[in-house]
């Protein structure tokens, strides 16, 4: 990707496919190297209505919705406060074979970043806040808000969330981090001269502070589209018990987390029918969360290294960017550092599943323990 050279908005101008469902290809946990798009993230909405319903039992968007929202497994513990030997154990403890904890690998990570400068990427639901019924409460605790803080004391610190910018900066309410909302479709950072030539996506602003910043929107043009949409998602769901529709700015979200399982379907079919209208767009699944987005060429993986050129921190030899994340949209940015040999991914996942991160992270609370770990070894090694 060349930032530099192309500022203008990576709008994506061919139509998405419609002849085929790649619905079948969701299953997988994360999607395989290739095109921008990558099959797994990419749902294809098909565009014939066949009848009531039809449209989303055939082509397994209930399927879908249920295989990316897996119950959070009960870590059971022991007498001896091990964890009890059960056959969910025995997969996970193999599972951690292919990626090792970042805690127990912490000598590892740490030898290989002497002498270079960390960056540090975050997502903020299920990595530093638990995952919670209701979205408007994914309150971070004040113990990992403190490990946040003293982190960014010591590397330049991003939180790239799903969430709208003001949403996640509500959250987490720090002033020392950067912050990209919208899956990176939002982005405030430092400001830089390189990045000011497209006067359209990128401009001025000032944060809350009264700081100078660059904002960086790659999909502006789409807000009214947004927006509508947005609107006709909070009218045709209303009925839904549970049901909740969040506007993230740059990307609707449809949270069935408290919806009767029974009336997914009814759900699926509110998005599929707006969303039929709208070819520009399209829908990706998360934790009990239909979203739609706009169909452009920018993920997570493209906000980081759009935010390590705006921190002057690109192409350099001597920085190791970390981003640790535990969704599917995260993978995007694993995806990146992994095939760029730049850094590396950490997956926050209590159970086993396929990812291009190169460690792993049990839980928020253990993100913590490494943020913690990565201060005391920054402190340790300026002595
Ligand atoms: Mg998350």
């Amino acid at each position: 990707m060349d930032l530099k050279s192309n500022h203008t908005a990576p709008v994506l101008t061919d139509s998405p496919p419609i002849s085929k469902s790649r619905l079948g290809v969701h299953s997988l946990p994360y999607s395989p190297p290739g095109p921008a798009f990558s099959p797994g993230l990419i749902l294809t909405i098909p565009r014939k209505k066949t009848g009531i319903l039809d449209d989303v039992r055939s082509c397994s968007w209930l399927d879908a919705m249920k295989s990316s929202s897996p119950p959070h497994r009960k870590i059971t513990k022991g007498v001896n406060n091990e964890f009890a030997t059960s056959d969910a154990d025995v997969a996970y403890r193999s599972w951690m074979v292919k990626y090792p904890s970042a805690l127990k690998s912490f000598e590892q990570i740490t030898n290989f970043a002497k002498g270079k400068r960390i960056a540090l990427f975050m997502d903020y639901d299920g990595t530093l806040s638990p995952i919670v019924d209701n979205p408007d409460c994914a309150f971070m605790t004040e113990a990992m808000r403190a490990a946040v803080k003293k982190v960014a004391k010591y590397f330049p610190t991003a939180i790239i969330s799903g969430r709208s910018r003001d949403k996640v900066y509500e959250f987490v309410g720090l002033t020392e981090l950067y912050y990209a909302g919208s899956h990176g479709m939002d982005i405030m950072g430092p400001v830089t001269q390189s990045i000011s030539d497209d006067p359209i996506n990128c401009f001025r602003s000032t944060d809350k502070q009264g700081k100078d910043v660059n904002l960086f929107q790659p999909a502006a043009e789409f807000l009214p589209m947004i927006d509508k949409v947005y609107r006709s998602l909070v009218e045709s769901t209303k009925g839904i018990a549970g049901a909740k529709v969040e506007n993230n700015k740059f990307c609707v979200s449809v949270h069935y987390r408290n919806v009767d399982e029974k009336s997914w379907d009814v759900v699926a079919q509110c998005v599929h029918d707006i969303l039929k209208d709208y070819p520009r767009l399209r829908l990706t699944h998360g934790r009990k969360v239909l979203e739609v987005r706009p169909v452009i060429n920018w993920d997570k993986g493209k906000a980081v290294t759009f935010l390590l050129e705006s921190l002057g921190l690109n192409d350099c030899d001597d920085v190791l960017p970390i981003y640790v994340g535990d969704d599917r949209t995260d993978e995007d940015a694993f995806k990146v550092l992994r095939e760029g040999n730049r850094g590396y991914g950490i997956l926050v996942s209590s159970v086993p599943k396929e990812s291009n991160a190169k460690y792993s992270l049990r839980e928020p609370a253990e993100v913590m323990e490494f943020l913690k770990s990565l201060v005391s070894w920054k402190k340790s090694s300026a002595l």
